[in-house]
């Protein structure tokens, strides 16, 4: 009688399934989906075009997104930004040519440096403080603290981007020096 593994009662042992890496997650990352999702999360603005993330914001300003649950959190503009025109290169900031933070209209994105990213809002002149008054503790969030770091490796000044995040250059003085945000800087930038 030949042996039918299905009629076996042997136990199969099957090894617990480990759950995924977050290098598997990112692999698994699917264009189609990512794009269907961007496009039930957004609300089209008729006025200046731009697509409005309608899900959670961080400070108030940029969507975030979790990769279709799969617990990566991203920024819903770069989400947008990977989706229909790729990977993001290691280094640049995806900007908003509409000054809407909260936008993920791809044409109204480009990709440049931090540095980059400066110099076009001189030239614009939105280089005014995004909100309130500069005070050395006004609230940053951690996506700001990213962003100036980025900005700080980039050379930018310290007044220009107190005046970008609406603090002082003390403030910005203070995590360049690895004095605030250490937890997240791991101590002054080089
Ligand atoms: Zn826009």
């Amino acid at each position: 009688m030949t042996h039918n593994p299905l009629m076996s009662r042997e136990r199969v042992i099957v090894p617990p399934r480990k759950p995924p890496t977050k290098a598997e997650k990112i692999a698994a990352w699917n264009r189609d989906r990512s794009l269907a999702h961007i496009l039930r999360m957004i609300e089209y603005d008729t006025n200046g075009g731009c697509w409005l993330w309608r899900g959670e914001l961080i400070g108030a300003r940029y969507g975030r997104t979790d990769l279709l649950g799969r617990g990566i959190w991203t920024l819903a503009h770069r989400l947008s930004w990977r989706v229909f025109f790729g990977d993001i290169a290691e280094g640049l900031v995806i900007c908003h040519r509409c000054d809407v933070p909260q936008c993920c209209n791809p044409a109204h994105l480009f990709a440049g440096t931090m540095k980059e990213n400066m110099a076009d809002m001189r030239r614009k002149g939105r280089d005014r403080p995004v909100r309130g008054t500069a005070v050395s503790n006004a609230k940053l969030s951690e996506v700001d603290v990213g962003e100036i770091v980025a900005g700080l490796r980039a050379g930018a000044r310290n007044v220009d981007l107190g005046r970008r995040y609406g603090v002082t250059k003390e403030a910005i003085s203070a995590i360049k020096r690895g004095i605030n945000w250490r937890h997240l800087t791991g101590g002054a930038v080089q």
